[in-house]
């Protein structure tokens, strides 16, 4: 089969009030690559991310995943439809251990998990038992063995972000949104983070989407750069591309 993009967005407007957040934007992501979406602040990246997971509605476009409308799909069915995704601030449970949050990632998917699993069904435990061998797996993925029983309040912020990142692999995504995976990193963990994206995206055969403004890593990790600027797209191709494009250089330098 002729190699399909999972995600299309085909003229995405959004507007609040007065303000155009989103104008017209599309762009595709194909299966398996790593995009990075970069802008200067308010150029639109959450607003899209937001769109993205149905946390916002759109007035003008369509965004098609795998082919599908999302607009068909409801905030809660994001997860099961198999989009998953990290936020700027991390949303973990700080007195729980590694393995606990990265197992409460599993049952995000399985909406009736948790709750069901108070019953002590036989099928609700042998859902358990996947979801523990699954946990197993990513926290051998993401380096987090040694910390696996540690609570997460008392790890480095940078390994806190990999708790993230190993929860939202437990829903099994086919896209992985990744809101600013690199903020509040030092040097040595975003070189890390480099590694590990590209480890993750051939181990599972993922599609990641990320915004970040660490730019040395969106350029060094991504197969494809969308460049944001006023709520309009003004880039989009390799990173030598989009690093040599004017109207990039000119939105970074602010120049008119
Ligand atoms: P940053 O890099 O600073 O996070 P961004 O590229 O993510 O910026 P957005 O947060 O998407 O940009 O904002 C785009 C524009 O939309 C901004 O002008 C912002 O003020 C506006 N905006 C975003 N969300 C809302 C909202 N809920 N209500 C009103 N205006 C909003």
């Amino acid at each position: 089969p002729r190699a399909q993009a999972l995600l299309e967005v085909t003229g995405v407007t959004v507007r609040f009030g007065g303000i155009t957040a989103l104008d017209g934007v599309s762009f595709k992501v194909m299966r398996g690559t790593i995009a990075g979406l970069i802008g200067p602040n308010g150029a639109g990246k959450t607003t899209l991310f937001n769109c993205l997971s149905r946390l916002y509605g759109f007035s003008e476009g369509e965004i098609l995943f795998e082919g599908k409308p999302l607009t068909d799909t409801p905030p809660h069915g994001i997860a099961a439809l198999g989009i998953g995704r990290t936020f700027q601030n991390l949303a973990l449970f700080r007195t729980m251990s590694v393995r606990d949050n990265v197992m409460l990632g599993g049952h995000a998917r399985s909406a009736s998990g948790f709750l069901s699993n108070a019953l002590r069904l036989p099928h609700v435990q042998r859902e358990e038992r996947q979801l523990g061998a699954r946990a197993s797996q990513v926290i051998d993925l993401l380096d987090l063995q040694a910390v696996a029983a540690t609570p997460v309040a008392d790890l480095p912020f940078g390994t806190q972000k990999r708790v993230e990142l190993a929860r939202a692999l437990m829903s099994q995504p086919k896209l992985l949104l990744l809101d600013e995976p690199a903020g509040g990193l030092n040097h040595e963990e975003v070189d890390g983070l480099r590694l590990l994206l590209r480890r993750i995206q051939s181990e599972l055969q993922l599609t990641m989407l990320l915004v970040e403004h660490h730019m040395n890593l969106v350029m060094r990790v991504s197969d494809q750069v969308i460049a944001l600027d006023f709520g309009r797209k003004i880039a989009d191709g390799t990173p030598a591309e989009v690093r040599e494009n004017p109207d990039v250089v000119r939105a970074y330098l602010g120049v008119e």
